[in-house]
């Protein structure tokens, strides 16, 4: 009974930040959603269940979203909107432009061909140094061995076994959502500490085949290029979290060589960046301020165009739970809930 009068409040509540919402009201003072996603993966596919849900969008529902952001607002691409705001042009009242960061080899099997069907453009952060390897995102190689009952394997270095023990106390079984608060704890730690302690109980070969290729290859990165209709921006060169755990001379390289392979790489110039994780600090925004046109962070909101702050660009996290529904997707961008 409490759950479902929870439910109903929680849908009702979703209902009124749909209808009044700021997506659905005339705006006098121009404004930009930036729609963050990462993978688009149908319930079928393997690597659906070897993913945080957070992470997550069918291509179902981003099928869906690529149409109604057409009821709304004028869909941009999100370089087009910083140059226009650069040379003081007139801007959209209300403009939507959508971003997948890292990559993802999904992206362009799935949403390369819904973002052609609508004629939508968007902007991909692509981990520089990664890009046709085999790399794998630590937080895919924990949740794969949690999934697969490597449990105790993992606890054999203190830092899993010490993060295993706080999440066990808190969740009865090893599931996804178990998974999700192992990876959020994690987090605590740097990059460099996880990927050495996953490195010392030899996950690799724990995992043998059983993690498929994160990200997609050159010629597939290329090929959404060319596409005409995704702009490539730069998010590192090796996905570490920008904060101080690293060096000046790894912040330089992160920030400035990522750039640099892309345009390599792809020829043309690559302006846009994306902080890992959101992470960053007052180095590392100058760093990015001084190589990029404009930068976005995961930190969440609307963007009032008169107050951006160009390299502190905030944005709205989508993922299947939270948007399968016009209803829900709506109320994501109300700016209310
Ligand atoms: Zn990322």
């Amino acid at each position: 009974m409490a759950i479902n009068v929870k439910k109903l409040v929680k849908s009702a509540a979703a209902g009124l930040a749909n209808q009044f919402g700021q997506h659905n009201k005339d705006q006098t003072d121009p404004k930009l959603w930036v729609l963050m996603y990462h993978r688009i993966l149908p319930r079928d596919d393997i690597r659906f269940n070897l993913e945080e849900p957070g992470m997550i969008v069918t291509p179902e529902t981003f099928s869906m979203h690529m149409q109604e952001i057409r009821r709304y607002f004028d869909v941009v691409s999100l370089g087009d909107w910083v140059q226009r705001k650069q040379q003081g042009l007139p801007l959209p009242a209300k403009a939507c432009a959508i971003t997948f960061d890292d990559g993802w080899a999904d992206n362009y099997e799935y949403a390369l061909p819904i973002l052609k069907a609508t004629n939508t453009p968007a902007t991909l952060f692509a981990v520089a140094e990664k890009i046709g390897t085999n790399f794998q995102f630590w937080p895919n190689t924990v949740l794969a061995l949690l999934l697969n009952g490597r449990s105790a394997e993992l606890n054999r270095h203190p830092l899993f076994a010490q993060v295993g023990a706080e999440i066990d106390a808190m969740h009865k079984t090893i599931d996804r959502e178990y998974a999700a608060a192992y990876i959020a704890r994690l987090k605590s730690f740097s990059d460099n500490e996880i990927f050495s302690a996953l490195n010392e109980i030899h996950s690799t070969e724990l995992l043998a085949g059983k993690l498929p290729n994160a990200l997609m290859n050159w010629d597939q990165l290329k090929e959404m290029r060319d596409s005409g209709l995704v702009a490539i921006g730069s998010h590192t060169c090796n996905h570490m979290r920008l904060s101080d755990a690293l060096s000046a001379e790894q912040l330089q390289h992160e920030i400035k060589n990522s750039k640099e392979v892309l345009e390599v790489k792809l020829g043309g110039s690559v302006d846009l960046f994306c902080f890992p994780n959101g992470d960053y600090n007052e180095a590392t925004l100058n760093l990015v301020t001084e190589t990029y046109v404009a930068a976005v962070t995961t930190k969440r909101g609307i963007i009032d165009a008169d107050a951006a702050k160009l390299h502190e660009l905030t944005r709205v996290a989508i993922h299947e739970e939270i948007s399968n529904s016009r209803r829900l997707f709506g109320a994501r961008l109300s700016g209310l809930l």
